[in-house]
């Protein structure tokens, strides 16, 4: 077999592009049941570089349905394994792994790669994955299985809803995703105890089969991407889609709440108009007005002349925005 023919009959395919894939990084998370065959999948397609990301190691529970991982791979790390058997699967694909959990890898690894897969068992996971793709702007495609059910959402920030824009996130949970990236989530995180799931082989194979699917997709822009979430029932063969919407509210990819986070700087003798000249070619706005406490500041007077709220804390309102944005004025000691 000559190397040309590797990829020969996908490349049938219409609309196939081999060559951007083979110029296209993917970063998988999670190397269980899931991503073990996700990894697979892509390796032998041609992905240019597979970045894995994984802590765990290989134990004899794994072995029903973890891929990649044979009897005497037991108690090795699953990344460094993975990435052993990929290279023998497709010589020609980049293979870089990182023995550790997803938060203690360099965000640059992020915000490098085209696309991610999260293969996550734990909702706070999925969570801080989905956080990290909305920060760093990138595709993710993530999914899950608990015995027959399984699902799988395709997120595109900024212009898909984001895991925490949809009500299938619990309120309590919602509140605690203003802090992304804090020291709480961390911590939240490590003392996690994870039950062991029911879960199967051919489930694994089926979700992980629609998410590399749904990931070529995104890569080659051809066809139908999922952007809502697929739910699937493989006892009675029912696939189910959830039409999600993106939320203006959401804490991780919202616009109020983007803005909320950002402290906008503004020196004491600037005035008013001045403020919302920059705050409007700072955010696309037409003709911003400030209201502090439910009275709009005078546009001629200066910053350190009006009154301010105990924290600092205005509302912006434009013809542009669905509703007041809430930003705090952190006033510049000259
Ligand atoms: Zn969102």
């Amino acid at each position: 077999m000559s190397e040309e023919d590797r990829y020969s009959r996908q490349q049938l395919i219409p609309g196939w592009d081999q060559e951007s894939l083979q110029d296209s990084t993917i970063v998988i998370v999670g190397l269980g049941a899931i991503g073990t065959y996700v990894a697979t999948i892509l390796a032998s397609s041609g992905i240019g570089k597979l970045t894995l990301i994984e802590f765990d190691t290989v134990e004899v529970s794994n072995l029903n349905r973890q891929l990649l991982y044979y009897d005497k791979d037991v108690g090795k790390p699953k990344a460094i394994v993975a990435a052993k058997k990929l290279k023998e699967i497709n010589p020609k694909v980049q293979i870089e792994f990182f023995n550790k959990k997803m938060e203690d890898v360099s965000v640059s690894v992020y915000e490098k790669t085209d696309l991610i897969i999260a293969c996550l068992d734990t909702f706070i996971g999925r969570r801080w994955i989905n956080s990290m793709a909305v920060r760093v702007k990138k595709p993710l495609v993530m999914g899950g299985m608990f015995a027959f059910l399984g699902n799988v959402q395709v997120i595109i920030p900024y212009e898909t809803p984001c895991f925490e824009c949809q009500p299938l996130v619990p309120d309590e949970e919602l509140t605690q995703a203003c802090t992304p990236f804090g020291e709480e989530r961390k911590k939240e995180r490590e003392k996690e105890e994870e039950p062991p799931l029911p879960a199967v082989a051919t489930m694994s194979s089926i979700i992980g089969g629609l998410m590399s699917q749904e990931a070529l997709k995104v890569l080659l822009k051809i066809g139908e991407s999922l952007e809502n979430y697929l739910f699937y029932d493989g006892l009675n063969n029912a696939t189910t889609i959830i039409h999600l919407v993106r939320s203006d509210d959401c804490p991780t990819c919202g616009d109020l709440y983007k803005l909320e986070q950002i402290q906008f700087v503004a020196s004491p003798k600037e005035t008013v108009k001045d403020l919302s000249l920059r705050l409007a070619l700072t955010y696309g706005l037409e003709k911003p007005e400030l209201m502090i406490e439910g009275s709009f500041l005078d546009p001629d007077k200066q910053i350190q002349k009006c009154k301010l709220s105990e924290k600092n804390i205005a509302f912006v309102l434009d013809k542009n925005l669905a509703k007041p944005i809430k930003i705090v004025i952190q006033i510049k000691s000259d």
